[in-house]
């Protein structure tokens, strides 16, 4: 088991947010129900999936050729995540019978020997294994495992975590470190964290040797990859990986030698989760003071405001220090997701919750942008600027959709999202042996178990209004509960039932103690709309600011400010008050509304591409809306970073 900090059990609470609640409901009402249909390809605006098709026909129970791309199979495991999540919560009552049949189809298109995956089951049986940079094989394995562990906690049902330690007990007999084994490793990271999970639930230490030796084998010379694809003498599957860099796959050096956030951001995110899962689980202090340095150089140098990640509409990727293109990036949903992961795994390992800062801004920022409020269409990527008619396809461009999109042929993103939203929980509340400890302020209800102690906590979060935050505690001897104070809260005022507590913070904690009985904890973190500024090394960035308050970032939207929204300039530091929010957005979140100006050109003769410059400064009271909602009231240009002028 972890040795720091525990997340609390999906059904030890319930969220009664008034904003994540809306979107945390979605999964099981719209996006499951959504997803099934398209893995059943009864969705005729979707591209056939064959996902359900290809598991049966694996299992001889349909003929023909199995179809879809390589790694279909890991979107049904991600539905059974996001199936066994909701049920953990008490939604989605409705959909276990479905689970539990599926799953069943799962087992009969196992092999007897506990391979399971119906690509290379169907249509490449003596290929197995032979394709580790392109094959997927261990990701969708890990994607299996990851459902099985999530679907056998919240239901104690076992089928589905037996097929999964099949394929796992498989997985560690032919990759390590022995002679007949296969030296190899995963061309897309997940099964590493995937083992770790079913280490902690089953206690059976192989999965995590396997995990490790799987992190410790990574861009060991002579590199596996490059062998590999040296016999195989082209792409088989990817034509983009015709010219394969190793620095993609995080397989160009030892992960434990790494010093910064390269190659393809979701895959960098998952090995990274994974190794701090292992530096924990191990005490490895080499293995932390890598996460430590990548996540350094990743949150310092190369992270959106909005906590998006990757900056490349080109392979996905990280590129490099401070190259932070605010409408040709990438930053795409399930990287910011990763972040989310990587950050929760640290903030175990080291003690310190200045790590879910971080998971807090990629939370209320890309991660809910990725998903619309009516919860059935999602961004897979998560640009600072659109202009809506310049997203062309078979341009620079190509990427970057103005609006949220029904689905996607690699559709990793939406299901990605429902799973980290219906196991919200887990990045909210965690304990250890002696303390409650409090990540995130997102109004909810839990019960905490302290071996045959049981602790009540109720927290009403107004985080996204005041800062201020009121949580009773009722727990059954005294404890400490222990609360992040976020970055970006100023004059923090603390009253512990009824007095007041000297703001004192060790590792970003501060630490409450409470006693047998009812408690009450009220913080304020005075939370008012502030504007920064990016280092100056962010050549895109450079003279302009961006407006937040408390974690949310806010933009302008051609809905409230009307289009050439490059025109906008606004003074430094403007005054910014609170307006009503628009009132289809959730949770009552106040707009923002300030002076500005536009610069325009007074020339009339405006059809010309280029005039002489006769500027006019026309003044305009702005209006901005929190990034995660853009793009809720229609196609039109957005913006985050205003351009300022100093009066
Ligand atoms: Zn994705």
């Amino acid at each position: 088991m972890g040795k720091y900090l525990k997340p609390l059990g999906l059904n030890e609470l319930e969220i009664t947010d008034t904003f994540f609640g809306q979107y945390v409901k979605k999964v099981s009402e719209k996006i499951i129900p959504h997803q099934w249909k398209i893995l059943n390809n009864q969705l005729e605006e979707a591209e056939p999936t064959y996902c359900i098709q290809n598991f049966r026909i694996a299992a001889g129970e349909a003929e023909g050729k199995r179809q879809g791309v390589v790694f279909q199979d890991s979107d049904l495991y991600k539905w059974l995540e996001s199936v066994a999540y909701c049920l953990a919560g008490g939604q989605g009552k409705g959909f276990e019978e479905l689970a539990d049949e599926v799953i069943g189809l799962i087992g009969r298109a196992q092999e007897p020997d506990g391979y399971l995956n119906t690509y290379y089951t169907v249509n490449a049986p003596d290929k197995k294994w032979t394709n580790l940079v392109e094959g997927h094989e261990l990701y969708v394995a890990g994607h299996m495992i990851e459902a099985a562990v999530a679907y056998y906690t919240a239901t104690g049902k076992e089928q589905f975590l037996m097929i999964a330690k099949k394929k796992a007990d498989l997985i560690c007999s032919v990759f390590g470190r022995e002679e007949r084994q296969l030296k190899g490793y995963p061309g897309h990271q997940e099964i590493e964290l995937a083992l770790i999970k079913l280490y902690r639930v089953t206690g059976q230490k192989k999965y995590l040797e396997t995990a490790k030796y799987f992190i410790e084998q990574r861009g060991k010379e002579p590199n596996y990859f490059t062998e590999e694809i040296k016999q195989r003498g082209k792409a088989e599957f990817f034509r983009e990986f015709e010219d394969y860099e190793l620095t993609y796959s995080q397989s160009h050096i030892e992960p434990v030698k790494q010093d910064s956030a390269e190659g393809h951001a979701v895959r960098m995110m998952y090995m990274c989760a994974a190794m701090a899962d292992l530096a924990e689980e191990f005490e490895d202090k080499e293995m932390l003071a890598a996460c430590e340095r990548i996540w350094n150089n990743m949150t310092a140098k190369r992270m959106y405001i909005t906590g998006g990640i990757g900056s490349s509409g080109f392979q996905e990727r990280f590129t490099t220090d401070y190259d932070l293109p605010n409408s040709t990036n990438y930053s795409e949903t399930c990287a910011s997701i990763g972040v989310m992961m990587f950050g929760q795994r640290m903030a175990s390992a080291t003690g310190n919750a200045k790590y879910y800062d971080i998971v807090e801004q990629a939370l209320y920022n890309t991660v809910i942008a990725g998903i619309n409020i009516e919860g059935d269409r999602y961004f897979y990527v998560n640009p600072l600027e659109v202009v809506p008619e310049f997203c062309k396809e078979h341009t620079y461009m190509n990427h970057v959709k103005p609006v949220r999109q029904k689905w996607f042929s690699v559709a990793c993103c939406p299901p990605n999202i429902a799973r980290t939203l219906a196991s919200l929980g887990q990045y909210i509340y965690a304990r250890d042996e002696k303390a409650l400890y409090i990540h995130q302020f997102i109004s909810s209800r839990g019960k905490v178990h302290f071996n045959d102690e049981t602790m009540e906590v109720d927290m009403d979060s107004g985080l996204l209004k005041d800062g201020t935050v009121t949580i009773c505690i009722r727990s059954e001897s005294d404890r400490k509960v222990k609360i992040r104070i976020p970055q970006y809260a100023e004059n923090v005022k603390i009253i512990v039932n009824g007095e007041k507590k000297e703001a004192v913070y060790v590792n970003g904690y501060f630490t409450a103690n409470v006693s047998q009985g009812s408690n009450s904890i009220k913080l304020d973190f005075a939370v008012t709309p502030r504007w920064l500024t990016a280092n100056e090394k962010v050549r895109a960035n450079n003279g302009k600011a961006v407006l937040l308050k408390g974690p949310m970032v806010y933009c302008l939207e051609e809905a409230d400010n009307g289009n050439l929204l490059s025109q906008i300039y606004v003074e430094e530091n403007v005054p910014v008050k609170e307006a009503d929010s628009a009132e289809k957005f959730p949770g009552q979140i106040p707009a923002l509304e300030y002076d500005g100006y536009r610069l325009k050109n007074r020339q009339e003769d405006m059809e010309r591409l280029y005039c002489p410059i006769e500027y006019e400064k026309v003044k305009t009271v702005l209006k901005a809306v929190p990034y995660c909602m853009w793009n809720n009231r229609g196609e039109g240009e957005m913006l985050v970073w205003h351009k300022v002028i100093i009066s």
